[in-house]
């Protein structure tokens, strides 16, 4: 089932496809020595809806590590660039996802001001999404806001 959040004002719904959800679910930091994994949310912005329709996965060049993880400067903004191609310039660029080896997992400091430069920068609110163990840890930035929109199961 797609999943959908509130997101935002005016009645915004955050729009999840199930096969990211079990995509992203694939990467829970399970094992005792399960590196971290991340990368891109890629989806479409429909009025003030935004729905997430894929995502980019750890690629070879990205540095995976229990606690941290470091994308590859372009590679997934190489694959991003090729969806918006293949996509008819429809499919945008909308958030950031990674994993967490908790299993409700909590933005770090780091991940709050990461998102705060990229919600900055951004014309429309961005998605941001940690993966845990047990739940997904979903939020909206836009500009200098950050606001968490709810937990909910991994769907896996
Ligand atoms: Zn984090």
């Amino acid at each position: 089932m797609l999943r959908s959040l509130p997101f935002g004002p005016s009645g915004a719904l955050l729009l999840i496809e199930p096969q990211v959800l079990q995509r992203l679910a694939t990467f829970r930091q399970l094992g005792m020595s399960a590196p971290e994994a991340g990368g891109i949310l890629l989806g479409y912005r429909r009025g003030h809806h935004t729905h997430v329709a894929d995502v980019t996965v750890p690629t070879k060049r990205d540095v995976q590590r229990r606690f941290g993880f470091f994308r590859h400067a372009t590679d997934h903004q190489r694959v991003a660039t090729r969806r918006w191609e293949q996509s008819g310039e429809t499919m945008d660029y909308v958030g950031e996802w990674h994993t967490h080896p908790e299993d409700d997992p909590f933005p770090s400091g780091v991940d709050l001001q990461h998102w705060r430069e990229i919600a900055f920068a951004a014309s429309r609110p961005m998605v941001f999404l940690i993966v845990g163990r047990l739940t997904n840890w979903y939020g909206a930035g836009l500009n200098r806001r950050l606001e968490r929109l709810a937990a909910a199961a991994t769907d896996a």
